[in-house]
């Protein structure tokens, strides 16, 4: 059976194990604290730093940040915030008040606007075509 490479975190230790071939990507337990160690290829890749930023060997073009694969160099961060990581912000709920106004203007125009359908004219006072449709064909009651 081939001997492999695994790495307790909690002793910062490597050690080796002999384990069958299809068990090697498992975890292995640590002989000093028996806890559940990776096995060291995952765990250790090769990285190289490019244009100021560490990248895994072999290149597959994409970018390493914080220990994840992003696609694209971050060229705006918030702090270490990597936009493609960044979680998409949640939409700041309007406060009581904000919605008490919104709501209350909401229904100022729409009682506005119902105004001025009723007579015909915009908000700037002038007839609407509305009103001029109606004056070009005007409906008589009663025939
Ligand atoms: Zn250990």
């Amino acid at each position: 059976m081939p001997l492999y490479e695994y790495y307790c975190e909690h002793c910062n230790g490597i050690f080796e194990a002999i384990r069958q071939m299809r068990d090697a990507s498992d975890p292995s337990p640590c002989p000093e604290c028996s806890r559940e160690a990776p096995r060291m290829m995952s765990t250790f890749a090769a990285f190289t730093m490019r244009d100021g930023y560490p990248r895994r060997i072999p290149d597959k073009g994409t970018y390493w940040h914080m220990g994840k694969e992003v696609k694209q160099r971050a060229k705006r961060m918030k702090g270490f915030e990597h936009p493609e990581l960044a979680k998409p912000k949640p939409t700041p709920r309007p406060k009581r008040g904000e919605v008490a106004a919104s709501r209350d203007k909401a229904r100022t125009e729409y009682g506005e606007a119902g105004y001025r359908d009723k007579w015909g004219v915009d908000q700037y006072g002038m007839r609407t075509a509305k009103t001029a449709k109606k004056k070009k064909n005007p409906r008589t009651l009663g025939g």
